[in-house]
């Protein structure tokens, strides 16, 4: 069957970076940029290059060399604004230059301060004189999901006739819900003249949270181009996030039989870079990229997803770029997934041994909520030692399955009460009576590495 191919525009360096906390400098761009080159995202609007000398370095950096994508630079409907974003464009390889202008009767009355007459006039002139500089123009109609349906129609016919080649329909304060904003992208195909010489684009905010759906009743009523961003980003409560769009669209082709280039294995780390870069971290729980999304706790949820992922698993971590699911022991955990991660950290242990591993385990896990790796060795170390002795510690070393790791050395004494030195990490390596372990690699970690525990 035939899919229709969606425009993945990236908004993340424009409108995400409008979001507070997540202003990025110009070297920042360019590395998140070169990001969304590999991800693969058809559009990336890099700036507003009239906003500030910043953002004008940032788009002319990012045009001169991010060659694939098409680079966008937003300029509001006037000449001043559309000369800079051209300016800044010069090097691009695709350039594109996006002229918004708002339609709705409240932006016009009070922030404009223009009649219905002067906004049509002035998106119109707007347009066509980005048009006599560049051949790909967007324009959107700012806080178009509440403008007068019949104007909206009338500026959208006016700016395909003076040349734009892609009409954004924003939802620009998040107040549409998803019939209504598929309603709207229908009225406009079949009401306006020349509809079909443009792309129409979605452009959601997340306010009632509903970006995503919202975006994806756009694309099933026609439109062809979806703006979003990279972790949800953007003023107040985000914008649409751009993994959770090109995954709905994976995971559920039934539904939705549209495809994006994008190569969806590079979702986790664009997300990573982003968050390390602006040092937002990612809501644990966020859809896709979040460090629970791929995360079982309870018993029988694990059990299930050790015999077999497709019990509780819509996509594998490995198709959007984590390494590995990740079973979070707790005490809803059960011996299955408590063996699976002694195995990982280097023990197989017999049914007696395992029992006494559990037993403790469940006594640990109901005091604190969370069991780490580490406690979990320094719980194996008791029950070895306590069981049979010091001998067989060695023994017990004797049968570890060395993962594809490092060798670290574990300090039970991290955990030893404040008034030893042994607590002090910068002692750890020099203790006496600490065991060394081969654990993966990133056992003793912040929250960040936690997640790519399993690599
Ligand atoms: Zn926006």
């Amino acid at each position: 069957m035939d899919r229709a191919r969606i425009t993945i525009f990236d908004t993340t360096l424009r409108d995400g970076e409008q979001s507070p906390g997540c202003s990025m400098n110009v070297q920042e761009k360019l590395r998140l940029a070169k990001q969304l080159e590999r991800l693969g995202v058809d559009v990336i609007e890099a700036g507003f290059p009239i906003a500030s000398d910043g953002d004008f370095e940032a788009v002319q950096r990012i045009a001169a060399s991010v060659r694939r994508p098409i680079i966008a630079g937003l300029a509001r409907a006037c000449s001043g604004d559309v000369d800079r974003a051209w300016q800044a464009l010069q090097g691009a390889a695709h350039p594109r230059i996006h002229v918004f202008l708002a339609t709705s009767d409240i932006h016009l009355k009070y922030k404009l301060r223009i009649t219905r007459e002067r906004c049509l006039e002035q998106a119109r002139d707007a347009v066509r004189h980005a048009k006599s500089l560049c051949a790909d123009v967007e324009f959107s109609p700012e806080d178009a999901t509440r403008t007068d349906v019949p104007f909206l129609c009338q500026v959208v016919e006016a700016v395909i006739a003076a040349g734009a080649t892609t009409v954004n329909i924003p939802d620009t304060v998040g107040y549409t819900m998803p019939e209504e904003y598929g309603q709207l992208i229908r009225t406009l195909r079949e009401k306006v003249a020349g509809i079909e010489k443009a792309t129409i684009s979605t452009h959601c905010h997340n306010d009632l949270g509903l970006a995503v759906a919202n975006s994806l009743a756009g694309v099933q009523d026609g439109a062809r181009q979806v703006e979003c961003t990279i972790n949800g980003i953007g003023e107040r409560a985000g914008n649409a996030s751009l993994e959770e769009i090109v995954m709905a669209m994976r995971v559920r082709p039934d539904r939705y039989p549209y495809e994006t280039a994008v190569a969806s294995e590079q979702l986790y780390s664009s997300s990573q870079m982003l968050a390390e870069i602006t040092r937002v971290p990612v809501q644990p729980n966020k859809a896709i990229t979040g460090r629970n999304a791929f995360a079982h706790e309870a018993g029988i949820h694990q059990d299930g997803m050790l015999k077999n992922p497709l019990t509780y698993e819509i996509m594998t971590p490995q198709s959007v770029g984590v390494p590995d699911s990740r079973l979070v022991l707790g005490k809803h955990s059960g011996r299955h997934a408590l063996a699976l991660r002694c195995e990982q950290l280097g023990h197989q242990f017999e049914r007696r041994e395992l029992d006494e591993v559990y037993r403790r385990f469940v006594v640990l896990a109901d005091r604190i909520k969370k069991v780490q790796d580490s406690h979990l060795l320094e719980l194996i170390q008791d029950v070895s030692s306590g069981h049979v002795g010091s001998a067989e510690v060695t023994g017990s070393q004797g049968r570890m399955i060395p993962p594809a790791a490092a060798a670290v050395t574990l300090a039970r004494a991290v955990s030893a009460p404040a008034n030893s030195n042994e607590a002090h990490p910068a002692h750890v390596s020099g203790n006496v009576g600490q065991a060394t372990l081969l654990m993966p690699f990133t056992d003793q970690h912040s929250e960040q590495e936690e997640y790519l525990w399993g690599v």
